[in-house]
């Protein structure tokens, strides 16, 4: 499995080669799609998508690119467990969060849990990941948080951010935009 932007980021990406494999240095093309997931996002409102698959032309090895707001066995988006653990960071407790979310407290409790050092530590990974991809002056620029969870969720709402100014207008694109760098924005990130 690939965690990837977005569906149609993905797919552009396919369409010009650009992807390559994860286990070899091949190159991956289209390869039918895998099953519809569906997630629970805010409130009431539903995900539902059925993620491309891709085979590598090298070792035939076949991935699911699955987009970023839905993550892996999880009934809920990544949106809303990043809002869980956003409000955790900033010191709220399970029961508070569960009611603003509108989950039993028992499901926010196990997020939270797993929200570990070691889960902290891969999600800063993603982060950086989601960054390298979307505009690296995140990096640069995303302002001093005190836990390395923190950091990670500044990073990756940053990248939301971008990810939202890039492709909300750009469905027909054919190529991958360019970063765009707007001074004016940093500030934003900087408030979160
Ligand atoms: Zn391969």
């Amino acid at each position: 499995m690939i965690v990837v932007a977005s569906q149609q980021w993905a797919e552009n990406q396919l369409r010009n080669g650009a992807l390559s494999c994860p286990s070899c240095a091949g190159v991956l093309r289209p390869y039918g799609h895998a099953r519809l997931r569906t997630v629970r996002g805010l409130g009431i409102a539903t995900l539902t998508a059925r993620p491309r698959r891709a085979r590598c032309t090298d070792c035939r090895a076949t991935q699911v690119l699955l987009p970023a707001t839905m993550t892996c066995r999880r009934a809920d988006s990544t949106e809303v467990i990043g809002h869980a653990l956003a409000a955790k960071a900033a010191g709220a407790g399970f029961r508070t969060i569960a009611s603003a979310l509108g989950r039993p407290a028992s499901t926010v409790r196990a997020w939270l849990r797993r929200a570990t050092p070691r889960h902290a530590a891969w999600l800063y990974e993603q982060a950086l990941h989601h960054c390298l991809q979307v505009d690296v002056e995140l990096l640069v620029r995303s302002a001093p948080q005190p836990t390395l969870l923190g950091r990670a969720l500044n990073l990756l709402a940053g990248a939301a951010l971008r990810h939202r100014e890039r492709f909300a207008h750009s469905h027909q694109a054919d190529e991958p935009a360019e970063p765009r760098r707007h001074p004016q924005r940093r500030l934003h990130l900087q408030n979160q």
